[in-house]
């Protein structure tokens, strides 16, 4: 119930203008795509409370929505950027890496990434990053309607196997926005994070 009451607050382009009054923030992370925007959607039940952080000029910022006075989610900048230039890119790592190395607010990470497809280099950073700094980390296996059960379960195992052997700070489930298929899950280890 209390993910209904997310409300946007601002939007920053750097770690320094992040808010300070917030004690406990999860941030969402995903490249371009993987249903992000969705997910917290669903998420917050709320129709259309992502968008704010797709309209433009508000793509490459981080997006804060809080809960409470002391916990917020965090819409970090999608990563879809297969045509852009290096500078761009690694400035985009640069200010994400800061975020996530130097906020001590943070207390996980929820990595979306489509089922129906195999990690992406930057979802492996996104990985090793968390895993030095032992951040906590949920994998979402997005779209997971789009697959048979069979073939959705493969990939969901797969996933925990390499998690387990490399990657251990790291759990996953499959999530469907479409058919809110995996929420409870989801609202489970953001209660946990939040510590409600
Ligand atoms: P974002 O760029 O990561 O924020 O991704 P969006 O949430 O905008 O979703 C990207 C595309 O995938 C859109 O066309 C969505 O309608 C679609 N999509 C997102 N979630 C789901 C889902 O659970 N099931 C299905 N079938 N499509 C989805």
């Amino acid at each position: 119930p209390l993910y209904q009451q997310a409300k946007y607050l601002k939007s920053v382009p750097t770690l320094n203008l992040c808010p300070e009054e917030l004690k406990y923030e999860v941030a969402f992370a995903g490249r371009s795509n993987a249903g992000k925007s969705s997910a917290l959607n669903v998420i917050t039940s709320q129709k259309s409370l992502a968008r704010t952080s797709k309209t433009p000029g508000r793509t490459q910022l981080i997006n804060f929505f809080t809960l409470d006075e002391e916990r917020a989610l965090v819409d970090l900048p999608g990563y879809g950027f297969a045509k852009v230039n290096v500078k761009i890119k690694r400035a985009w790592e640069a200010g994400l890496s800061e975020y996530i190395e130097k906020r001590p607010q943070l207390k996980g990470v929820v990595l979306l990434m489509d089922s129906r497809m195999p990690p992406t280099e930057i979802d492996m950073t996104m990985l090793e990053w968390t895993k030095s700094l032992e951040l906590p980390v949920h994998v979402l296996l997005t779209k997971s309607d789009k697959l048979k059960k069979g073939p959705a379960k493969a990939s969901l195992l797969k996933l925990r196997k390499m998690l387990k052997e490399e990657y251990p700070h790291a759990t996953a489930q499959l999530f469907s926005s479409l058919k809110r298929d995996g929420l409870n899950e989801v609202w489970l280890k953001l209660d946990h994070w939040f510590e409600y």
